[in-house]
C-alpha cells in the first residue's frame, strides 16, 4: 500500500498531502483509528500520524506497539514513540495551520492539544479529508470487499439449505456469524439481523428468542469482513405460501433495486439515484414505508461515504463502493429490503453480491 519509494504511484499519505492547500492547511493530524489504519496500515488502538504539505510524515505509537509498527508502518513514516499522550508528544511538533479530525476527536483530547501547542499553531476542523480518500476504492480495496461479499453468497445458500422457519432469529443469526468465519472471515461487519413476520417491519431489528414463523417474510442483512474491509448484504426469504400483499410488496421493492441499480454511475447525484428507488416505491403506493436512506460506502467500515439518502450531497465516483437497499416496514406486518453491494464505474454497477434476489421460499 506504500509508494513511499521512487518511481512508485504516489501513497496514500501523499495524495493526502497534496490535498492540504486547498483546505489552507500545513499539515493534518490523523487520530481516528480507521483513518490511522488506511494511511499507514496500523492496526493498533493507540497511535497518531501527522501528514504536512511539506512531506513531513510522523507516525506515534506507545511502547506497547513499537514492533507492531514496524512491521505495519511504512518507511515514509519517520516513528516516534510517545510516552502517555500521543497528542501532547505531537504537539511540539507542530507549526503554521494544522487540522484535526473533529468528527472523531473528544473536546477533552482537543482542549489537551490546544493546551500543549506553542504559540502560533492555529488548530482547524478538518474532518473527513481521509474519509474522502477512503470513499474511492484501490483494486485491492474492492478485491477484499468482494471477497467478502462472496463469503456472504455463500452462507446465504447455506441458510437456504438448513432452513429458517421454526428456528429462533437468535439460533440463525449465531449460525450465520459461525458460518462466516468458517468461511473465512475474520468476523462479521455489524450486528446480524435476522426479523421474521413482523418483527421485519423495524429497518434495525435485533435478533430475538422467537421461532420464525412459516408463511411469513424473514429478513436477513449480514456482512464479512476481510483483512479489515467490510461487505453487505440484505435477502429477504419467505417461509412458505406468502399471502397476496407480501409477495406484491417483495416484486415493488425488488423493481425499484434493479431500477436504482441501473442509475448507479459515475457522476450520478447521490439525491437523484435514492430518488430513482423513493419514486417507485411511491408509485406503488407505499413511499411513507421506506424510511430510511438507498444506501452508504462501505469499505473499512461498514457505513462510510458516500451517502445515498435525499440529505446526501454530491455525486458518485468511479471506485465508490456503495449499497443499494431500498425496504418497505409494513408496521405489524412484515419487512422486505433487498441490498447488494456494488463498484461504481463509468458506464453502470458492478454488483458484488451474487445470491439470487428473485423471491427464494426455505421453509
Ligand atoms: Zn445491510
Ligand atoms: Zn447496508
Amino acid at each position: 500500500m506504500s509508494g513511499a519509494d521512487g518511481a512508485s504511484a504516489p501513497s496514500r499519505a501523499d495524495r493526502l498531502a497534496q490535498r492540504l492547500p486547498e483546505r489552507e492547511l500545513d499539515a493534518l493530524l490523523v487520530s481516528d483509528l480507521v483513518n490511522l489504519r488506511y494511511l499507514t496500515g496500523f492496526t493498533g488502538t493507540n497511535g497518531l500520524a501527522l501528514v504536512g504539505a511539506d512531506g513531513e510524515r510522523t507516525f506515534l505509537t506507545d511502547f506497547r506497539y513499537l514492533d507492531q509498527a514496524e512491521a505495519q508502518v511504512p518507511a515514509e513514516f519517520a516513528q516516534i514513540r510517545g510516552k502517555e499522550s500521543l497528542l501532547e508528544d505531537v504537539a511540539p511538533r507542530l507549526a503554521g495551520r494544522v487540522g484535526f479530525d473533529d468528527e472523531h476527536l473528544t473536546v477533552k483530547a482537543h482542549e489537551q492539544l490546544g493546551a500543549a501547542v506553542g504559540e502560533g499553531v492555529a488548530l482547524v476542523a478538518a474532518g473527513g479529508l481521509v474519509e474522502e480518500l477512503r470513499a474511492v476504492k484501490e483494486p485491492s480495496e474492492i478485491e477484499r470487499i468482494a471477497r467478502a461479499a462472496t463469503i456472504v453468497d455463500e452462507a446465504l445458500g447455506a441458510l437456504a439449505e438448513a432452513g429458517l422457519a421454526g428456528r429462533t432469529e437468535r439460533a440463525v443469526a449465531l449460525s450465520l456469524e459461525r458460518d462466516l468465519c468458517e468461511r473465512g472471515a475474520e468476523r462479521e461487519s455489524f450486528p446480524i439481523i435476522v426479523a421474521g413476520g413482523a418483527h421485519g417491519a423495524l429497518p434495525h431489528a435485533s435478533p430475538r428468542d422467537e421461532p420464525i414463523p412459516s408463511g411469513s417474510l424473514v429478513i436477513v442483512d449480514l456482512g464479512a469482513i476481510v483483512e479489515g474491509y467490510c461487505s453487505d448484504c440484505t435477502r429477504t426469504f419467505a417461509t412458505g405460501a406468502l399471502d397476496g400483499e407480501a409477495a406484491e410488496v417483495y416484486a415493488l421493492v425488488l423493481a425499484a433495486q434493479e431500477r436504482a441499480l441501473q442509475a448507479v454511475r459515475a457522476g450520478a447525484g447521490v439525491v437523484e439515484v435514492d430518488a430513482v428507488a423513493r419514486e417507485a416505491i411511491a408509485d406503488g403506493g407505499h413511499g411513507e414505508r421506506f424510511g430510511h436512506g438507498l444506501g452508504h460506502g462501505v469499505g473499512l467500515e461498514v457505513h462510510e461515504r458516500p451517502r445515498l439518502s435525499p440529505r446526501g450531497e454530491g455525486t458518485l465516483a468511479a471506485g465508490n463502493v456503495v449499497t443499494v437497499e431500498p425496504g418497505v416496514y409494513m408496521s405489524g406486518a412484515f419487512g422486505v429490503r433487498i441490498e447488494d453491494l456494488v463498484v461504481v464505474g463509468e458506464e453502470g454497477p458492478e454488483v458484488l453480491s451474487g445470491f439470487p434476489k428473485a423471491l427464494v421460499t426455505v421453509a
